[in-house]
């Protein structure tokens, strides 16, 4: 198949167009910045990719079978009011864009699937409720943005079958989230973030990325598919296995001040969680490779590790 992808050069993109080159597929890269994906993704490596700065996005989706957005500015970061407007701002713009582009298509030539991403963030937090796919929206600022990006992506062609994947805190050695917290637990001496009593509602990298692979090829995905494992851990244990890995101790708890003098309003998204199940994916018969009963521990055998 042929797969347009925004937000291709994140985190999350750059796996999976690992993941669907090597399986043969054609990927094209819909990016601002083709000078910046084409070292991400040198020819050499990736011969054959298509790497498509606006205006030519609308000629790769026109060519495509499926399309994967991905799009918007990091969330974990220290929030001003200009980053706080540009997390919403970014992902309606981008959703908005790719939407247009599908819906404008003549019927013969428009994607058949798109897959698109939103957040956990959508349900609220909370230490003591459960979450999944008919959990209500919360009502804090991440919930917002997830229903307007969520709303918008909505708006997508009828006949285009739509995935749109909660995704929980994607684990994984090259980025994301571990990448921002470890400096802060190394200093720290290996304790939890905050409490440690909030829910981590976490997925491997290769999980979310195959999670994604599946509902692009799969027609019985559709609707809201929470992207998260099955067993979300408190934050303590999930920073007790951290500190193992890192060969730190997990005793000494890092204090909220701390998280919030890097991160500002952003650290809600480690102080604050919410335990959400994969009750979708497990209908539909996705296999995790990362869940089981050691909890999060399964997450570092894929050779992450520091030392
Ligand atoms: P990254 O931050 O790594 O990458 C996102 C991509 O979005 C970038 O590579 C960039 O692509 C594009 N982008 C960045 N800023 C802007 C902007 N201002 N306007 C338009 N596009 C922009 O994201 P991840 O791979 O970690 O995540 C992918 C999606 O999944 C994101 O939307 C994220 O919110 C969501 N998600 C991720 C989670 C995680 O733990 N990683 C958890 C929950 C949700 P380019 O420069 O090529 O245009």
């Amino acid at each position: 198949m042929t797969v347009s992808i925004t937000g291709a050069t994140g985190f999350i993109g750059r796996r999976l167009v690992q993941r669907l080159h090597a399986d043969n597929h054609s990927v094209h890269v819909l990016t601002r910045s083709k000078s910046k994906a084409e070292l991400i993704f040198p020819v050499k490596e990736f011969p054959g990719i298509v790497i498509a700065e606006e205006p030519e996005w609308k000629d790769s989706i026109r060519g495509s079978n499926g399309v994967v957005n991905l799009a918007g500015v990091p969330i974990s970061t220290r929030w001003s009011p200009e980053i706080k407007k540009e997390i919403k701002d970014s992902r309606i713009r981008v959703t908005s864009k790719v939407i247009d582009l599908i819906n404008d298509l003549p019927d013969s030539v428009r994607p058949t699937v798109l897959v698109s991403a939103t957040a956990v963030g959508y349900y609220g937090t909370s230490e003591t409720q459960v979450f999944d796919e008919q959990s209500p929206s919360g009502n804090d600022y991440l919930a917002e943005v997830c229903r307007e990006w969520e709303a918008t992506a909505l708006k997508v062609n009828k006949d285009v079958r739509l995935a749109l994947i909660r995704i929980g805190v994607v684990l994984g050695k090259d980025g994301g989230a571990l990448a921002k917290m470890i400096p802060l637990f190394m200093v720290f001496a290996g304790g939890p973030l905050g409490s440690g009593k909030q829910w981590f509602s976490w997925i491997h990298l290769d999980d979310i990325v195959n999670l994604i692979y599946e509902a692009l090829s799969n027609p019985s995905y559709k609707g809201v598919i929470n992207g998260t494992a099955p067993n979300p851990v408190r934050f303590a244990e999930m920073c007790e296995h951290l500190g193992n890995v890192l060969g730190r101790p997990s005793w000494l708890p890092v204090p909220d001040f701390a998280l919030k003098v890097v991160l500002g309003e952003g650290a809600s998204v480690v102080l604050d969680g919410q335990r959400v199940l994969p009750v979708k994916a497990k209908e539909l018969g996705f296999t995790f490779k990362y869940s089981s009963d050691r909890g999060i521990g399964g997450v570092w055998d894929d050779g992450w590790g520091g030392r």
